[in-house]
């Protein structure tokens, strides 16, 4: 009778700790972290391989966003024309310029971005080659320079800004080109403007698998996690000037849906 209960109570707890610790899964659930959280464990540093050293064709379907030569399908989002340097195939962050955004609006699509940080190492945290790829204006794949450089998990290269880190650090060293290859779903609302599918991230950095298929708890936003509201279909994509000469190249994309 004593051992029953004993084992009754131990069963209990068991089943509180399975109910209250995140499993593996879980652990990668914004909703199990604050925004920024300082205590959210770094993700473990894989090597990739080599960066390409010519700027990887675009498929035959593609739309180029950016083919190396002049930023004529670029604005700023005041509609003026886009004033980041262009030069030897590549645009370069005009720092205090602000961030340029695309003349058309794209929904879901499957996109490709190279892009570097300077190979002169200044700063720290995200204070170091910082920029972003936004996708529908609303949505950061955070760019940062993560070469043996500690920020908050959520924030470091790769990440969905403030809600998941990557899986690992496949960055390669400053002066390097990085490779994004990114899949996004849109989200959908409904006639009141709920929200009725999240939008969704599958992201490879250098060729690997850093997202995989995440779901958005909103719009990314630095130590907020704001709620979802309703917008277009279609939005501009935007290259965020976060005051450091980050640059990009070979920007292609193909819509889906
Ligand atoms: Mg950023």
């Amino acid at each position: 009778m004593r051992f029953s209960l004993v084992l009754r109570f131990s069963i209990l707890c068991i089943l509180g700790l399975a109910l209250s610790v995140p499993s593996n899964a879980q652990s990668r659930n914004p909703i199990y972290w604050d925004v920024h959280d300082s205590t959210r464990a770094h993700p473990p540093v894989v090597e990739p391989g080599p960066a390409p050293a010519e700027p990887q064709s675009p498929p035959s379907d593609a739309t180029v966003l950016f083919g190396g030569e002049t930023l004529d399908g670029w604005e700023h989002p005041d509609g003026s024309a886009a004033s980041w340097v262009v030069e030897n195939g590549y645009m370069q962050v005009k720092p205090g310029s602000g961030s340029i955004q695309t003349k058309e609006e794209f929904g879901s699509v499957q996109l490709h971005v190279e892009w570097m940080v300077p190979s002169s190492v200044e700063g720290e945290g995200q204070d170091r080659g910082n920029s972003g790829v936004f996708l529908m204006s609303n949505y950061e794949v955070q760019v940062l320079d993560s070469h043996e450089n500690q920020t908050y998990a959520d924030g470091q290269a790769a990440a969905i800004y403030g809600q998941y880190p990557p899986l690992v650090n496949a960055m390669r060293p400053q002066g390097e080109w990085q490779v994004y290859d990114i899949v996004f779903h849109r989200p959908h609302f409904d006639g009141n403007g709920t929200v009725i599918t999240p939008a969704t991230f599958t992201v490879y950095h250098n060729g690997v698998l850093v997202q995989d298929h995440v779901e958005l708890t909103g719009p990314t936003a630095w130590k907020d996690r704001p709620p979802y509201e309703a917008h277009a279909s279609e939005l501009p994509i935007q290259l965020q000037d976060h005051d450091h000469p980050v640059r990009f190249r070979n920007i292609w994309l193909r819509e889906l849906e």
